[in-house]
């Protein structure tokens, strides 16, 4: 009992709703700090779990401390990643209802592995002997590494830093054991496969297959472990330290691959297609300005063996571009253009092959039986707000991401705020709150909206530029209460934006984002002779990943704007009928440094992470709620009444102590099953008596 959260302890608040001043950004900082440097890396928002990354190892996640975890009430243990593993599970069995959890950060902050953490607890508490869910179960967990060599790289901020967004659906039986999973993956960062920032790598699944595959493997696809060698892995202005062990991890992959059930055949294909990007990169080209020609074969020809598809064909296609109007019309590239051809073809090859590899490890996670999946609980990966010195369309797909997932958030807090209230028939209170939602449609409105006009200037027949888009789209919103050119001045009076800048006024804050480059990264082009070519290969993995299908539609394909607006649009509809639970990560500082608290870092992610907004929107009812039984187990020795006897009801002690400590009936509220109190002061006060005695 004595572990029970109720009040200040010696360490920081273990919840926020309990800070005097709920609106004192330094106050909780300040809180977040003290905790922090004992080790206690969570703290509560009410149901909210706030993570401060220790950069170390914590003996927080052992076997004994899991065990603790089980079968909790949430507010009975100091707060813990497990405590909202375990909640968000036995609720989903207990209510039949489907769960999330929402993780946000931003790089390095600890997302990824919270939702390992999260995952490790479920699969070690549904105890089941079964060998189809230890199949489940494995599957599950091994799709990690798998998805990780593919999808992470070592930036300067994380060296296992995910390059893309994550959901992932975990199906149970009524039981609770795991019998499936879906996985949807989002926004691949691909042009981290051609450029590479100073200090930052390629995905890791190059490394590895160059550190770890063998001589034998190498020579079969015709490559050296020398990195080196390869344009496309040097690339970074910076040498980059090689601290992943990436032998160790080329195994680990291959077992992950064989749980899986990835056959030798495809994991033969897939080497051969990894391989062939890396021949791709180290194709070069010569010639003047009109047109280019191929500098050495060698590397088409090994593309070419590798993908199963005709060298010469390819080499076309990667020199000049046939446009079909009423005939057929071949016109030569320039160098320049054949370099970015090239480049795009191994983005494409690059998107899709990992595309097909969540596929087909959701081929691996289908339930045996669909019948027998009853509940879901979905765990969601994504980046947090991204604010950098120079923000791109990127940055702006992200964030237009995270303003989403902050409307859902105000809309399931205020609804399980409702149905509580309602539930435990009180009256509702209304909760005043920034809506976001106007800034939601400033980006996605019809025809308005900004992916609307940048679709359409992308479409536009004629000459469009990132500069003519800036130009329209100023002129459309220039009176929009949340977007600034930079005609506009600041709220100093200043001009601050740049020509070819335009701001928005997001949520969490201002972000400054550059047009350069918005059209072509949302057209995304590959030529048709590419695709063609692609759709030609015997190698089973690319010819999957460029249907014919797509060649012979006439439709133009989606930009690539849409399309995330898409997904995102059916993810906010799953996530629209789950119960959500939400982990906030911070990192505290930017060196991976253990024990390094650094306030201004701290400072903008509490901003950019909307975690005042959440504590105001918590507080804006009550506080603190518990079930009468709790409260008064700690708190009857303090009225005459119920101590050192009490037999009653739970409610009617309640009401006896509150009386008697003579609660302002404005203050509190009974409910049918707990008592719900506005103000941490009044509950400080009393737990203060509780201390005197
Ligand atoms: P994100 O997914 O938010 O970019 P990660 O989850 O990959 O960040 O975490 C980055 C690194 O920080 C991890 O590789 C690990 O070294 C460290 N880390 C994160 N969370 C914890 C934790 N709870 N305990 C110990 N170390 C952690
Ligand atoms: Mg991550």
């Amino acid at each position: 009992m004595e572990k029970e959260l109720h009040a200040r302890d010696k360490v920081g608040l273990q919840d926020f709703v309990l800070l005097e001043d709920y609106t004192n950004i330094d106050a909780f900082i300040d809180n977040l700090d003290r905790r922090f440097k004992e080790d206690l890396i969570y703290t509560y928002i009410g149901p909210v779990l706030v993570t401060v990354n220790p950069y170390k190892a914590t003996g927080l996640y052992s076997e004994e401390v899991a065990q603790v975890y089980r079968n909790i009430n949430f507010y009975e243990e100091p707060p813990h990643i497990f405590a909202v593993a375990d909640t968000a599970y036995r609720t989903m069995l207990r209510e039949h209802r489907d769960q999330c959890v929402l993780i946000s950060g931003e790089s390095g902050a600890g997302k990824t592995e919270a939702s390992k953490q999260i995952l490790q607890h479920i699969a070690s508490t549904c105890v089941n002997h079964s060998t189809d869910v230890e199949r489940v179960k494995d599957r599950l967990l091994q799709s990690n590494p798998i998805l990780e060599a593919f999808g992470n790289a070592k930036t300067n901020r994380n060296d296992n830093s995910s390059r893309f967004g994550k959901y992932m659906d975990i199906e149970f039986d009524f039981k609770g054991a795991p019998t499936g999973g879906v996985i949807v993956n989002y926004l691949l960062e691909k042009s981290r496969l051609c450029q590479q920032a100073a200090g930052e790598r390629n995905f890791h699944v190059f490394y590895q297959l160059l550190a770890g595959a063998g001589p034998e493997t190498l020579e079969a696809l015709e490559l050296t472990a020398n990195t080196e060698t390869y344009f496309y892995l040097t690339q970074a202005s910076e040498a980059q330290d090689n601290s992943r062990d990436d032998t160790a991890d080329y195994s680990d992959l291959t077992a992950a691959l064989d749980v899986c059930h990835f056959s030798a055949d495809e994991q033969a294909e897939l080497l051969q297609v990894v391989a062939a990007v890396l021949h791709l990169g180290n194709l070069g080209f010569i010639g003047d300005a009109a047109q280019a020609t191929i500098k050495d074969f060698a590397p088409a020809v090994v593309v070419a063996k590798l993908l199963g598809c005709d060298d010469s064909e390819l080499c076309n296609a990667l020199t000049q571009r046939t446009i079909s109007t009423f005939e057929e019309v071949s016109t030569p590239l320039t160098r320049d253009q054949a370099i970015s051809a090239r480049d795009a073809l191994a983005k494409a090859i690059y998107e899709r092959l990992f595309s097909w590899m969540v596929r087909r490890i959701n081929t691996a996670l289908v339930s045996a039986d669909s019948e027998t999946s009853h509940n879901v609980l979905g765990l969601l990966d994504v980046y947090g707000f991204e604010i950098f010195k120079y923000n791109s369309f990127e940055q702006f797909c992200i964030n237009y991401c995270n303003e989403k997932l902050q409307q859902l958030f105000i809309s399931l807090t205020l609804r399980s705020e409702q149905e509580e209230y309602l539930k435990e028939g009180i009256e509702w209170e209304p909760v005043t709150y920034f809506d976001n939602k106007i800034i939601c449609e400033l980006v996605e409105s019809k025809p308005y909206g900004i992916i609307a006009l940048l679709d359409e200037e992308c479409l536009r027949p004629g000459d469009p530029t990132d500069a003519s888009f800036l130009k329209k789209m100023s002129g459309i919103l220039k009176r929009h209460p949340h977007f600034l050119s930079h005609e506009t001045t600041d709220f100093q009076g200043r001009k601050t934006i740049r020509r070819e800048e335009f701001r928005l006024v997001h949520y969490a804050g201002e972000v400054t984002y550059s047009v350069n480059g918005f059209l072509e990264k949302n057209s995304d082009l590959l030529f048709r002779d590419l695709k063609q070519v692609m759709a030609s290969t015997k190698n089973s993995i690319t010819s999957a990943c460029f249907s014919l299908d797509e060649l012979d539609s006439k439709k133009r394909p989606e930009t690539v704007v849409t399309q995330f607006k898409g997904s995102l649009g059916a993810l906010m509809e799953a996530l629209l009928f789950k119960e959500p639970s939400y982990v906030r990560c911070i990192k505290p500082n930017d060196e991976k440094n253990p024990g390094v608290f650094m306030e201004e870092i701290v400072r903008h992610q509490v901003k950019y992470l909307g975690l005042m907004e959440n504590l105001r929107v918590r507080r804006a009812g009550f506080a603190y709620r518990r079930p009468y039984d709790i409260f008064l187990r700690r708190y009857k020795s303090l009225c005459p009444a119920t101590w050192p006897n009490y037999s009653g009801p739970a409610r009617e002690g309640v009401q006896l102590l509150c009386d008697h400590l003579e609660y302002d009936s404005n203050n509190y509220k009974m409910g049918k099953t707990k008592i719900f109190i506005r103000f941490p002061r009044v509950l400080f006060t009393t737990e203060d008596k509780l201390q005197l005695r």
